[in-house]
């Protein structure tokens, strides 16, 4: 036997379904070509030849999976921190000149260089605490330039490893300045959207439904343009307020709507009835200072696989954890620790459409978070902590240690 194997595991977890996991104790996983080869009792892999690392009486889950990030954008936004102390809302800070204009502003200044530099940065810091595949999205640029830019960062980054990046064309995030919406759209659905595509820069196309941002009509035309390409949609809805953003998910035939803290019981029933994932952002919803969660557990009654993200970026989310995010869920959204788990590893890869990773089943992608714990629950019990000690990415050890 060769690969690589992972042995002294107190708790070896994979999904299993519906917000369940399975529990391998006290066992050994061998990792060959890039794959999981067997999971099992560690006597199973005595003859084992190849490579060997002990994680001294950890845990091993899948590699986890952040569904949504803006990974990559230029200056901070420590300044509205103070604003919304003061009392200011995400609305009113925007109307002031802040919130993703002014990260625009800065994102516009960055060269090709600096942007993958930032972003390896974040990546490393993001893998560190377990992420070992993530969604990037870009939306700082607003003008073809920018955006290709962003877009080919990404690229570069995910070609450099190990953690791959799938990268969505946020083109619908703000309307930039000296522009009205209508011809914005147009811009991004009619030139800036075929440029991208025809260069190869782009996964996924997303949209932030809001009201003072994008509307259904704009989604929609976005989304047309976006199925030539064969692209997958995501959506930002039901932020701020219940405007119907899960149900028109379900009529664009999106991939998965994010957000949803305001969505009620039509709207669940609307994703339940497709292929939506849902992708749930608690980060957001502590990174402004609310108190309204999404209902994830009204979703999950009605079978949907949620997902869950940290939704990084400079102004409601800036965090890379998605143990934090695992954390927050537990709290505030009444779910398990399983429940957790199975929404940052399995249903997070099927919210970016790949079927090859988020579980531990013989034959996916040798992706591994591995953790200090003795009790997989102990992943989400902890925050502030990070109990990471080092992933796996395509059967290749990255230890904290080393
Ligand atoms: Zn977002």
């Amino acid at each position: 036997m060769s690969g690589l194997l992972v042995r002294d595991c107190a708790q070896i977890v994979t999904p299993d379904g519906a917000g369940k996991v399975l529990v391998h104790e006290d066992a050994a996983i061998l990792c060959e070509d890039g794959r999981i080869a067997a999971v099992g009792e560690p006597g199973r892999f005595a003859g084992h030849k190849g490579e060997t690392i002990s994680i001294h009486g950890g845990v091993a889950t899948p590699g986890l999976v952040d569904s949504h990030t803006h990974l990559i954008f230029g200056g901070n936004r420590a300044n509205e921190l103070e604003l919304r102390a003061q009392g200011a809302t995400y609305q009113d800070v925007a109307a002031a000149g802040g919130g993703i204009k002014s990260t625009v502003a800065s994102t516009r200044g960055l060269t090709l260089d600096h942007m993958v530099q930032i972003g390896r940065t974040r990546v490393r810091v993001a893998m560190a605490m377990g992420t070992t595949t993530m969604e990037a999205k870009s939306g700082y640029g607003l003008d073809l330039e920018t955006e290709a830019r962003t877009l080919q960062a990404y690229r570069a980054l995910s070609a450099e490893g190990p953690v791959e990046i799938r990268a969505t064309y946020l083109g619908l995030h703000a309307v930039p300045e000296g522009i009205g919406k209508a011809e914005y759209v147009a811009e991004a659905c009619d030139r800036i959207l075929p440029e991208l595509a025809n260069r190869g820069l782009v996964d996924a196309v997303d949209a932030f439904v809001e009201v003072g941002y994008f509307d259904e009509a704009d989604a929609k035309r976005l989304a047309t343009a976006a199925e030539q390409y064969r692209l997958a949609l995501h959506l930002h809805v039901d932020q701020f307020h219940d405007a119907g953003g899960a149900a028109l998910a379900r009529v664009l035939g999106a991939t998965s709507a994010d957000h949803l803290e305001h969505t009620g019981a039509a709207g669940i029933e609307a994703m339940a009835e497709s292929e939506v994932v849902p992708v749930l952002v608690p980060g957001s919803v502590v990174g402004l200072g609310l108190h309204r969660f999404p209902d994830a557990h009204a979703m999950l009654r009605a079978g949907l696989p949620v997902a869950l993200a940290t939704d990084f970026n400079p102004g409601s989310s800036p965090t890379l954890s998605l143990p934090l995010v695992m954390a927050l869920a537990c709290r505030y959204m009444s779910m398990t620790p399983a429940e957790a788990l199975c929404a940052t590893t399995a249903n997070a890869a099927r919210a970016l459409r790949l079927g090859d990773r988020g579980s531990l089943k013989p034959g996916m992608r040798a992706d591994l978070a591995l953790w200090s714990a003795s009790d997989y629950r102990e992943i989400a019990t902890y925050f502030g902590i990070n109990l990471c000690s080092g992933t796996v990415i395509e059967g290749t050890p990255y230890l904290a240690s080393q």
